[in-house]
């Protein structure tokens, strides 16, 4: 654990979150809001963790501008900016939801205070399972519905998704306990009473990342495959962030090899049940022996 690169990846992913947070993107594409955030995350010596997640309305997570993405944010929409930056390899990751039709305004508040009383527990030695149990009583204090089959999770070096899962609901025998020094990363996703409170993945999968490096003896797949790994290591990526050297067609078809070998696995896009509206709030913490740091604060 390198605190130092944790606290310096929090503080840019936390002024990159407000700067977003502050923005109207009403007649923005998704494309330009990927690409400012993730310029401005390198403006500050940083790197992104993963493509910025950009998902609208039903979409809970893992929606990414495609590299001519044409999707522009509408009014009445609602958007989450899920972003990763990691100093080598230290992961911060934080998410703000916005949306400029007040009617939504409860659902976000419920996730906010839900995040709220979620980090306000973290600490060493507090039960994931409690965290959970904090998570779903303050959403349904609002009247509304904790998205059940997401979670957040702990993080590791280069590792956006290290294994343990903080649940978004009381979970019997989640028994595991936070551990001082390691980094959890505690989001909770919320819709309306109408809303199934589970996601699907759906057809769209548009991040990556690499599964495996056994060369597959096709030069132009082994050879992009060699440069994802010296760009992104095991770190979640975008096509669009090899369009510096592909085109396009050319390598969307050299990625999709990758993908049927399995050397490269996609995330697909995870739409909301009944198709309702998904909120979420998300911060990294660190618990220590003396009290828990909100990296991304
Ligand atoms: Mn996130
Ligand atoms: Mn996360």
């Amino acid at each position: 654990m390198n605190l130092d690169s944790y606290l310096k990846a929090g503080k840019v992913a936390s002024d990159v979150r407000e700067a977003a947070r502050r923005k109207n993107h009403i007649g923005s594409s998704l494309l330009e809001i990927c690409q400012n955030v993730e310029s401005q995350i390198k403006e500050r010596n940083a790197a992104p963790a993963f493509p910025v997640n950009v998902s609208l309305n039903e979409i809970a997570a893992h929606y990414t501008a495609e590299p001519n993405d044409p999707t522009l944010v509408k009014e009445g929409d609602v958007l989450k900016i899920d972003i990763g930056v990691h100093v080598d390899g230290y992961i911060a990751d934080t998410a703000v939801t916005v949306c400029y039709e007040p009617k939504y305004d409860p659902l976000i508040r419920a996730a906010e205070a839900a995040l709220g009383e979620a980090v306000r527990l973290a600490r060493a030695n507090t039960k994931a399972g409690d965290i959970g149990k904090t998570i779903e009583s303050t959403i349904t204090k609002y009247g509304f519905k904790p998205i059940q089959n997401l979670s957040g999770h702990s993080l590791q070096q280069y590792t956006v998704h290290a294994g343990k899962s903080i649940p978004n609901i009381w979970t019997r025998g989640s028994s595991f306990s936070l551990i001082a020094n390691e980094a959890y990363a505690i989001e909770p996703f919320v819709t309306t009473r109408e809303g199934q409170g589970v996601v699907y993945e759906g057809k769209v999968r548009n991040i990556f990342g690499i599964s495996s490096r056994k060369p597959i003896k096709d030069k132009e797949a082994d050879d992009m495959l060699e440069m994802i790994w010296n760009r992104y290591r095991t770190l979640p990526f975008a096509l669009r962030w090899l369009m510096d050297k592909y085109d396009e067609k050319e390598g969307r078809r050299i990625l999709e090899i990758l993908v049927k070998k399995k050397n490269v696995h996609a995330y697909p896009i995870l739409v909301e049940g009944q198709g309702k509206t998904v909120v979420q709030a998300e911060h990294t913490v660190i618990p220590s022996e003396s009290g828990t740091t909100v990296i991304t604060i």
